[in-house]
């Protein structure tokens, strides 16, 4: 499906600045002037140094944190508290040791309140469609890194989110296995469905966010800020030894 430019944004950061109050009287100024919307049907990196507030924006977007100054708006309107039609896979795993996979999965559908008929079936459409079948009852400790990373990934999807959150979900993944994820992570994506509508990830590898970008949008530090925005016309599959994305690269 082609990218509509015109498309109504899903959700948008207008004039965002946050500031952390560390309890030294002077705050720390993370973001500034952050404009930026999520597009349907697209995937969209940010990449930029550590501590420039990749994962802060992240928050903001999903509402698990409110910005200092600025408005977040979902299809148009002010948004307020948390956002229900995002999920976010987690940098680590963020996984309940002492739950099994199904119940690692099952547990953010019960806290949504769905009666038990359903919570079985988007456990297990979701379990089905990051292939861990098999594993319902394994623990977290006895899954590699990339299942593991799976199930956190099962755990988002399982509640048919429109825009899927990912921060930096391969940063303890080994290479290989990265590799693959990534692009199952655009199969589910490319389903017909297409549900996920779209997905934003946080990045520090540049050909990660080559391969899956449809748009990249490269963050200055101190304070955060948005550097540049790079439409990615190189079709899918891509070839990320393609030297066009090394000038992106300090
Ligand atoms: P990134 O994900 O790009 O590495 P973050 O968004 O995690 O960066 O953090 C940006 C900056 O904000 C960092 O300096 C970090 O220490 C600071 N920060 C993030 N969250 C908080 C918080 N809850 N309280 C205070 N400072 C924070
Ligand atoms: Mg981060």
């Amino acid at each position: 499906m082609a990218l509509d430019h015109n498309a109504q944004p899903i959700l948008e950061l207008r004039g965002i600045q946050k500031s952390f109050d560390r309890g030294t009287g002077v705050p720390l100024r993370v973001l500034e002037d952050i404009n930026l919307d999520i597009r349907p049907n697209e995937v969209i990196c940010l990449i930029g140094p550590s501590g420039c507030g990749k994962s802060t924006i992240m928050r903001i977007f999903a509402g698990l944190i409110e910005p200092t100054q600025g408005q977040v708006r979902y299809r148009g309107q002010k948004q307020a508290g948390l956002n229900s039609n995002v999920a976010i896979v987690f940098q680590g795993f963020a996984l309940y040791p002492w739950m099994t996979v199904e119940a690692n999965v099952e547990n953010v559908l019960v806290a949504k309140g769905l009666d038990p008929a359903e919570i079985r079936e988007r456990t297990n459409r979701a379990i089905r469609m990051v292939g861990l079948e098999g594993f319902e009852e394994a623990y977290p400790r006895e899954l590699s890194g990339g299942m593991k990373q799976r199930v956190g990934m099962a755990r988002a999807l399982s509640v048919n989110p429109e825009i899927l959150f990912m921060d930096e979900p391969f940063s303890q993944v080994d290479a290989l296995t990265a590799e693959g994820l990534r692009a199952e992570i655009l199969d589910i994506w490319d389903d017909v469905e297409r549900n996920p509508s779209s997905i934003l990830m946080v990045s520090h590898d540049i050909k990660e966010v080559a391969y899956m970008a449809d748009r990249i949008v490269v963050l200055s530090a101190n304070p955060g800020r948005i550097r540049t925005i790079v439409e990615n016309t190189l079709p899918r599959p891509r070839d990320t030894r393609s030297p066009d994305f090394t000038r992106l690269v300090d």
